[in-house]
């Protein structure tokens, strides 16, 4: 394993952890992926594995003068198989759900590296997670009210609190403004130092994640002076979880979080906060987008190139039932006619085959597209797979691994008996 950690951060590898135009083909690792596609048939999610634990490692150097712990959002990407290879190089979990968190204890990951950061759920499932033994995250009072009368002081957990900052690329993805549902508000504080003092409840941890698409040092270091002034008044903190919101490139002109910048300010600060505080704390993210965003490629087959009066539609093998980003959140994900490197670009809308308006891209400049060519949509390793349906009873796709230049299928596709499995036939 120390083998395959050190060769990706030689410079000259770099270029080998993004899609390629090598002698005319389109490449990944060194792999043509028109022989994945033709390997593994279309539509197919690929992810490039050591780009995934190179932003890992990005990370840990952006913020090597802390003691740092990277817990990957997995509601990003779930694949056991991408929880296995982030965990094995050293990140922990974020689980939003208890079965995103029994998905990361049946690879291994250890209940301690968990953190179950879940809102608006059963108490039952926060039961479960304590007895699971994972890193608990209470978002709301009435949770941290029964989490007291059950546990007091047996079972420690941590806090997840709104600070009121508006942040992030657009409301829907926003989590930290003042009507937002998520965590406890800073106003409610007393109401949370009075059910500590109650029972006697030990808070091992605060949380804020404000979001995503936070491109602002300014933003993370104003919310952490917010969450420094609070930490005083919690005497038993063994970490602090600055969440996420992170943001990475989706088209080349994007601003994103610059990461360097950000690990040096937030470090420095933290490490004045702890030592006004009085004990070394472990500083946590939680990046979910970051880590796999880039790294995710979602392969698509030209079903049909549809010429109108006012556009050219490209139609393809797939649509929202797989990436619903461009629908849900008007995400942009370039998309590259692998096929035809040197044709004469053109602009096209490129829809998906759904009964229902499902733009991937609309107004597109493409090498000339088609029937038959195989197109790469990008950024699609982040809420592609994992926000992916089965409407239009379609199959969902494969996922597909690309580890140190081998190819392995991490996830067949879904068959006629998936369609059926749960379905019980009525008496009629
Ligand atoms: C979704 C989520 C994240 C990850 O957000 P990204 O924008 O994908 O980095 C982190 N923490 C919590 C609690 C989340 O719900």
């Amino acid at each position: 394993m120390a083998d395959s950690k050190n060769w990706l951060f030689v410079p000259s590898l770099l270029n080998f952890l993004k899609m390629e135009l090598t002698n005319g083909k389109y490449e990944l690792q060194n792999i043509a992926l028109a022989s994945l596609a033709h390997e593994f048939g279309t539509p197919a999610y690929v992810y490039d594995g050591n780009k995934i634990v190179s932003q890992l490692q990005s990370l840990k150097n952006a913020f090597s003068e802390n003691p740092l712990k990277v817990k990957f959002a997995m509601k990003a990407l779930s694949n056991i198989s991408i929880v296995k290879l982030l965990c094995e190089h050293g990140a922990g979990i974020d689980a939003v759900s208890i079965n995103e968190a029994k998905l990361a204890l049946s690879v291994g990951v250890k209940n301690t590296d968990v953190n179950f950061t879940p809102n608006c759920v059963d108490f039952s499932e926060i039961v479960e997670g304590v007895e699971l033994g994972l890193s608990v995250n209470l978002d709301n009072l009435s949770a941290l009210e029964k989490f007291g009368k059950k546990y007091g002081n047996s079972y420690p957990c941590g806090i997840r609190l709104n600070p009121h900052i508006m942040a992030g690329g657009n409301y829907k993805i926003s989590t930290g403004h003042s009507n937002s549902k998520f965590g406890i508000s800073i106003y409610q504080l007393p109401d949370v130092m009075r059910l500590i003092d109650q029972y006697k409840i030990v808070v091992n941890g605060l949380h804020i994640h404000t979001g995503s698409e936070i491109t602002e040092t300014d933003v993370f270091l104003k919310m952490a002076e917010i969450l420094f002034g609070i930490a005083s008044d919690f005497p038993s903190l063994k970490f602090i979880d600055f969440g996420s919101g992170f943001k990475v490139a989706y088209r080349t002109e994007d601003h994103v979080t610059n990461m360097y910048d950000l690990g040096l300010k937030l470090g420095k600060s933290f490490k004045e906060f702890y030592h006004r505080y009085g004990k070394q704390l472990e500083l946590w993210i939680e990046p979910g987008k970051y880590l796999v965003s880039e790294a995710g490629y979602l392969l698509v087959r030209v079903n049909v190139v549809k010429p109108t009066p006012s556009v050219t539609f490209v139609g393809v093998d797939s649509g929202l039932n797989h990436l619903i980003r461009p629908m849900m959140y008007d995400a942009y994900h370039e998309i590259v006619n692998i096929s035809n490197p040197g044709g004469t670009q053109k602009i096209y809308t490129v829809v998906g085959n759904i009964c229902e308006t499902d733009t991937l891209g609309a107004d597109r400049k493409l090498n000339e597209v088609r029937e038959g060519d195989l197109l790469a949509i990008k950024n699609a390793g982040a809420y592609g797979y994992t926000m992916a349906s089965n409407y239009n009873s379609r199959f969902r796709p494969p996922e597909i691994l690309l580890w140190n230049g081998r190819a392995q299928l991490i996830r067949k596709r879904d068959t006629l008996d998936d369609l059926l499995r749960n379905q019980v036939i009525a008496e009629i």
